[in-house]
C-alpha cells in the first residue's frame, strides 16, 4: 500500500518535471527529427559517464568526441540522471521533451545544445535514435554570459540583452579589417561598463575590492582615520574584534602614521577573528586583539606570513600585546602554484609554534628562534627561498616588556618604545 502510494507520488513530481521540462524548451520553428544515436557528439562528462555506467553500450556505438575546443567541463547531475531514468522504469520516456542539437560544421554528427543527460540515457537504454530539434545559427545556450545579466531587469529586456551580446560576437567573428574591429571594441567595452554597473548594484561590493586586490598594480594611496599607537593599545586590550588599516612612513622622523580603514568580527560568533584592508595598500597593519576570553594568538598566521609574498602590500604590520611583527617582501610571486608550495611549507610550522605556546600565548626566545629559523630552513628545504629573497620577519617588543620577556636581543627582534616609532 505505501509503496504504491509512493510511486503514485513519484509518478505525480515525474509527470510535473516532464511537462517543466516541455516547457522550458526552447519553442524554434525546426521540427522534431529523429537523430541516430550515434550521431550524437559526446562531451568530456557525458563521455564519463558513459563509460562508467554503460561501458560496453558506448564501445559498440562508439560516439564522436567533441575537440578541446569546444569541450564542456563538470560531470552529469545524478539527480537529472535519477528523473529521466524513472520515466524509462515508468515507461513514458517517448513523453520526455526532444533534446537541442546543432550541426558540427557540415557533418551529419550533431553536437547537444540542451540535453546532455536525456542523450546519454538514451545510449545506455540501447535506443536507435533519439528525438531531437536541429537549432541553427546561435550559440550554445548554456555558454550565455548569465551572471553579467542584471537580475532587476524583465524577462523581456533580458531577452533583448541576450540577443545583443550574440550580435556583437557575430559582428566579432565576421569582420577583417582592423579599424572596424577597433569600432567594435570600443563599442564592447561601453557595453561591459553597464554590465559592470549592474554588479555593482546587486551589492558586490566585497566581489570587487577582491577583484582589485588580484590585479595588483599600482598600489593605492593610504587613507582612513588615523590613529595614534595609543589608540591601537586600546582597541587591542579592550575591543574583541581586529582593527587594521594601512600607514605612511614618514621619511623624516622615521615614524608610522596609522590609518584604520577595516574591523573585522568578533570571536565567537564567527570562528576566527579576521580584518581585511580595502585596498592592497604598500604598508598594511592590523591588530591581534590581547583582549577578552580568547585572546588571539602572539604570533603571525600563515595567512599574515604570505600577505607580503602575494601581490600588493610590501611591508605588513601586526600589532599584539608584547610588540610589533613586521614582516615584508619587496619581491611578488605571481604563480599562485609557488605561492600555494609556499603555504604548505609554512603551515606546519605555525601550526607546530601555536601547539606549543598554549595556543599561541607563550612568547619565548626559544619559540621565536624556533619559528623564523624553522620558515627559513623549511622553504630552503623545498627550494622556495629562492623565490623569496627580499623575505623578513622581524618582532618589535615594547621596551617596558622587556624584563618580562626577558628576549635576547639581535636582529630579528629588539625593544622600541612605541612612541619612538609611531604616530
Ligand atoms: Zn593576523
Amino acid at each position: 500500500m505505501r509503496r504504491n502510494l509512493f510511486s503514485l507520488i513519484d509518478k505525480f513530481f515525474l509527470n510535473i518535471y516532464i511537462y517543466i521540462m516541455a516547457s522550458s524548451v526552447k519553442s524554434e520553428d525546426s521540427d522534431v527529427v529523429n537523430i541516430p544515436i550515434e550521431n550524437i557528439i559526446h562531451d568530456t562528462p557525458m563521455m564519463n559517464w558513459s563509460k562508467k555506467n554503460a561501458p560496453s553500450i558506448l564501445n559498440q556505438v562508439q560516439p564522436k568526441k567533441l575537440p578541446p575546443k569546444k569541450d564542456t567541463v563538470g560531470t552529469l547531475k545524478p539527480k537529472k540522471i535519477d528523473r529521466i531514468q524513472s520515466a524509462y522504469d515508468a515507461g513514458i520516456q517517448h513523453k520526455l521533451p526532444p533534446i537541442n542539437v546543432k550541426q558540427y560544421g557540415k557533418t551529419g554528427f550533431y553536437e547537444v545544445i540542451d540535453g546532455r543527460h536525456r542523450s546519454v540515457m538514451a545510449l545506455k537504454h540501447g535506443e536507435k535514435s533519439i528525438p531531437a530539434k536541429i537549432m541553427t545559427g546561435g550559440k550554445k545556450r548554456r555558454s550565455y554570459p548569465k551572471r553579467y545579466i542584471p537580475t532587476a531587469l524583465s524577462k523581456r529586456d533580458k531577452r533583448k540583452q541576450r540577443k545583443m551580446i550574440t550580435k556583437s560576437r557575430r559582428v566579432k567573428r565576421n569582420i577583417k579589417n582592423k579599424v572596424r574591429r577597433k569600432s567594435v571594441r570600443r563599442k564592447s567595452v561601453r557595453r561591459r561598463g553597464v554590465k559592470r554597473r549592474s554588479v555593482r548594484r546587486r551589492g558586490g561590493v566585497k566581489r570587487r575590492h577582491v577583484r582589485r586586490k588580484m590585479k595588483g598594480g599600482a598600489i593605492p594611496p593610504c587613507e582612513g582615520q588615523p590613529k595614534s599607537i595609543n589608540d591601537i593599545w586600546n582597541s587591542m586590550h579592550s575591543d574583541n574584534f581586529e582593527i587594521c588599516g594601512c600607514a605612511i612612513l614618514d621619511p623624516n622622523t622615521n615614524k608610522y602614521q596609522l590609518f584604520q580603514n577595516g574591523q573585522g568580527p568578533g570571536k565567537p560568533p564567527a570562528e576566527r577573528r579576521f580584518c581585511q584592508t580595502l585596498r592592497n595598500y604598500g604598508i598594511v597593519w592590523h591588530t591581534h586583539p590581547a583582549c577578552c576570553e580568547t585572546p588571539s594568538k602572539l604570533y603571525p598566521s600563515v595567512e599574515d606570513l604570505l600577505k607580503v609574498v602575494k601581490h600588493g602590500s610590501h611591508t605588513s604590520l601586526i600589532f599584539c600585546q608584547y610588540g610589533v611583527w613586521t614582516i615584508s617582501c619587496a619581491q611578488k610571486i605571481v604563480q599562485q602554484q609557488i605561492i600555494n608550495m609556499i603555504q604548505a611549507a609554512i603551515a606546519p610550522i605555525v601550526d607546530h609554534t601555536v601547539n606549543n605556546t598554549h595556543n599561541g600565548q607563550d612568547l619565548t626566545n626559544e619559540t621565536l628562534n624556533w619559528l623564523i629559523d624553522n620558515i627559513f630552513a623549511g622553504l630552503k628545504k623545498q627550494g622556495l627561498e629562492i623565490y623569496i629573497p627580499s623575505y623578513k620577519i622581524a618582532f618589535n617588543f615594547w621596551d617596558h616588556y622587556e624584563e618580562v620577556l626577558n628576549l635576547e636581543i639581535s636582529d630579528r627582534y629588539r625593544a622600541i618604545n612605541p612612541n619612538d616609532h609611531f604616530y
